[in-house]
């Protein structure tokens, strides 16, 4: 039974029955780093969560999930994985009983999110899932409540929350130095060159898209910038090359928050686009690009620079989501906060399926 349990819920356990003599040998030893199990060891794993791990001072790489046997010496060579610490997608539940293992971190395709979030969280671990959530509201709260009813942790992979420069900005939604805020517009994308017809991201039943992939950027930025929730949106999408993508290629979507805020979003693979722009009373503030691993970078109205985060973006966010474990805090990006986009993901594709309809959020 023990160990299932993270050393947190151990240790809560043996406070609470601290009435009660207890043998030293019984009393686990709190960990210095929490072990963390990648599952999936596709792009975002292998060359930015993996290295990002050989930084981290709150959790380390111990295990691996992955379907592709012959990743399994390469990984193990790189990082020194134990073979007691590999599992693949049929044997994952039995991290259940490895105590070696303390947060399993979901880097998978967006279908298949849930499913995994799920099997970890009845192991007793602790769930981190990268962006999108999932692929619908329904997901997102099936998760939420998988992990609540386990007593583990739910935190979303928007590394950008946990960045400084991104920080500044959220600041200046509730500092306001340039007055109330206007109008915001936010764009990231890229040219997915789609090479392999096959893969996932082209694909909408896989949780493939513009608008899964990067339009989450946009949207999570005019929320955080604005400090508010959307009431209503209008969306438009377009696609070049519908004989290989049946997801959106492009998706415009317009946001109406409260007090007549609008912002108008742009998400695509189509070409390389990255900005946040601001629009105030008495000023404007952007960042260009907003949402590049090698540094968050922009400028105001009046001429004053942010200075780039020169450290780990993933790095950071992993210690900041271990503290909140280690420390049994709220994590920065809860679960709920994941599925607050996907409600309005939800919207963007209803407008876009019905002209551009205006939907209330
Ligand atoms: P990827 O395609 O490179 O990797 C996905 C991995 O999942 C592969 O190793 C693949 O073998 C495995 N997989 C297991 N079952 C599969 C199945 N049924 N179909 C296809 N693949 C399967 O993708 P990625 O770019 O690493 O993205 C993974 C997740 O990470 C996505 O949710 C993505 O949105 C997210 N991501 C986040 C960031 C970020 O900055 N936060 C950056 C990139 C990707």
């Amino acid at each position: 039974m023990t160990n299932r349990r993270s050393f947190i819920r151990k240790s809560s356990l043996l406070l609470a029955a601290s009435t009660f003599p207890l043998s030293s040998f019984m009393i686990p030893q709190k960990k210095e780093k929490l072990g963390v199990a990648l599952v999936g060891l596709g792009y975002y794993s292998r060359d930015l969560l993996a290295p990002a791990l050989q930084l981290t001072k709150h959790c380390e790489l111990k295990g691996i999930v992955t379907g592709s046997p012959e990743k399994i010496p390469v990984w193990q060579e790189k990082y020194g994985i134990e073979s007691r610490n590999i599992y693949n997608y049929d044997n994952m539940h039995e991290i259940s009983n490895n105590d070696e293992i303390d947060v399993v971190y979901i880097v998978l395709p967006n279908a298949l999110h849930k499913k995994y979030t799920l099997i970890a969280a009845n192991a007793g671990k602790h769930v981190w899932c990268e962006k999108p959530m999932a692929l619908s509201v329904k997901e997102c709260q099936d998760m939420i409540d998988s992990c609540h009813k386990n007593n583990v942790q739910l935190t979303i992979g928007y590394r950008l929350q946990h960045e400084p420069v991104t920080q500044s900005i959220i600041k200046m939604s509730q500092s306001k130095p340039y007055g109330n805020i206007q109008s915001l517009y936010a764009e990231a994308g890229f040219h997915n060159s789609a090479r392999n017809h096959e893969h996932w991201k082209l694909h909408k039943t896989l949780g493939g898209g513009a608008m899964m992939d990067m339009g989450v950027y946009p949207l999570n930025a005019v929320r955080y910038a604005t400090g508010l929730e959307p009431l209503a949106v209008s969306a438009k999408i377009e696609n070049s090359r519908p004989e290989i993508l049946t997801a959106d290629e492009t998706t415009f979507f317009k946001l109406e928050f409260p007090d007549g805020i609008t912002a108008n979003c742009k998400t695509t693979f189509a070409e390389n686009i990255n900005k946040l722009k601001v629009d105030c009373e008495r000023g404007w503030y952007q960042l260009k690009p907003m949402q590049s691993y090698r540094g968050v970078t922009g400028e105001t109205s009046d001429g004053k620079k942010f200075t780039p985060f020169n450290g780990n973006q993933q790095a950071n966010q992993m210690d900041d989501d271990s503290l909140a474990i280690m420390k049994n805090n709220s994590p920065l990006v809860p679960g709920e906060e994941g599925l607050r986009d996907v409600r309005v993901v939800e919207a963007i594709f209803e407008s876009a399926s019905k002209d551009g309809k205006r939907i209330l959020i």
